[in-house]
């Protein structure tokens, strides 16, 4: 199956009670027993429901793994493979990614004694430099959020193999539609299935997807043990949404390349952070991994002027100042102040994030709608 029949059939039966071509929402917590172990397949909805092994068996199809599980978020996600860590363990992790990945990292498990290098990974040979014998997990994050930087995900795999370390990549930016890192070696892949698999804006949800059977089962004795499962109404409408994945992502697409090509060519813009540009650093490595450059784009004013970029984002009309991204609807959000203000001030601008950066969620409105309003918001 190619990819866009299998957003839509991919894992998926008809339910076998009705021949219902959705599943139905199973809203149960237990399952009939007829004997004591007599039951069929389900017993407890924490462990498994029929909803959510529905969702799941579409993740693993999407992202060409063998075996999906579907959490409460997608910090919840990566909480579950941290969880295959063990204090003295090392991580060697993107030093730009989402503000909530970092804050679990070093609020939470650096005290439960998990040791994390942050790094730049724009040249991926630079992971190996910072592996030694504890060195467990290497976690990236590509494109990043929000500097949108390009990471080596076979060169970072290599490394990886040699090592004989896990490597997790938080595919939530591109999605299995524009990259595939199971394919290019990664051996789990994570997502903040609240972005664009989900992608309408009315849940929060966490994906995991692995091809190994041994991890897979450790994996879902953590999902189970710790209990971050999604509700069957949330896996219901998150399964809906991929069915749309391919149409959506190709429209964010191309309106994320209309919004970065705009603001480059705008005198009062100063940076532009998109992979498509061919100045990109890593543009080469973005065209041999992804199949295009997705909807997501960021932006300094010129001189990084705060006011102006307050204002901008007060202005905007059709693009709105919130949290997140990856949903149908233009998003714009600020995230020295919002989804990166846990990272301190100083290792912000270390990586970019200064105060008059604006991060756009582009979304599948009218492209001249979208560019109409970014201009009478800038000007
Ligand atoms: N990873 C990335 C790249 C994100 O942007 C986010 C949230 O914004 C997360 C992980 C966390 O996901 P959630 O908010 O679903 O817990």
């Amino acid at each position: 199956m190619k990819f866009n029949t299998k957003t839509i059939h991919g894992g998926q039966k008809h339910d076998p009670a009705y021949g219902s071509v959705m599943p139905p929402i199973y809203q149960t917590s237990t399952y009939a027993q007829s004997t004591p172990g007599g039951h069929k397949g389900y017993e407890y909805s924490r462990t498994h429901n029929p909803t959510r092994n529905a969702l799941e068996n579409a993740f693993a199809s999407i992202e060409n793994g063998n075996y999906g599980l579907a959490f409460a978020s997608g910090l919840a996600a990566i909480d579950a493979v941290l969880k295959l860590l063990k204090p003295g363990d090392e991580v060697v992790s993107t030093n730009d990614l989402y503000g909530g990945t970092y804050r679990l990292f070093t609020r939470i498990y650096e005290d439960f004694g998990i040791n994390f290098h942050f790094i730049g990974m724009k040249n991926a040979e630079r992971i190996e430099e910072y592996i030694n014998k504890k060195t467990k997990l290497i976690w990236v994050e590509t494109p990043t959020n929000p500097m949108m930087n390009v990471i080596d995900i076979k060169a970072a795999s290599t490394i990886a193999k040699k090592h004989n370390v896990l490597l997790a990549v938080d595919n939530t930016f591109a999605t299995p539609y524009l990259q595939r890192p199971l394919d290019l070696g990664a051996d789990i892949v994570m997502h903040s299935a609240t972005k664009y698999l989900g992608g309408h804006s009315d849940l929060v949800m966490g994906a995991l997807i692995v091809k190994n059977k041994a991890l897979a089962d450790k994996l879902y004795f953590i999902q189970n043990a710790s209990g971050a499962i999604c509700g069957p109404q949330d896996a219901f409408l998150a399964l809906r949404g991929i069915k749309t994945l391919h149409i959506r992502m190709q429209r964010h697409c191309e309106n994320g390349r209309a919004v970065a090509e705009y603001l480059n060519n705008h005198s009062k813009i100063e940076n532009v952070y998109w992979s498509g540009f061919e100045n990109h650093p890593n543009h080469h490595i973005a065209k041999s991994q992804m199949d295009d450059f997705g909807g997501m784009v960021s932006f300094t004013t010129k001189g990084n002027n705060y006011e102006e970029a307050i204002k901008i984002l007060e202005n905007l009309k059709i693009f709105t100042l919130a949290e997140s991204l990856g949903g149908v609807e233009s998003l714009a959000g600020h995230p020295a102040s919002m989804t990166h203000a846990s990272i301190p001030k100083e290792e912000r601008e270390k990586i970019g994030v200064v105060d008059s950066l604006i991060r756009l969620s582009v979304g599948i409105e009218d492209e001249e709608d979208l560019i109409a309003d970014l201009k009478q918001a800038i000007e």
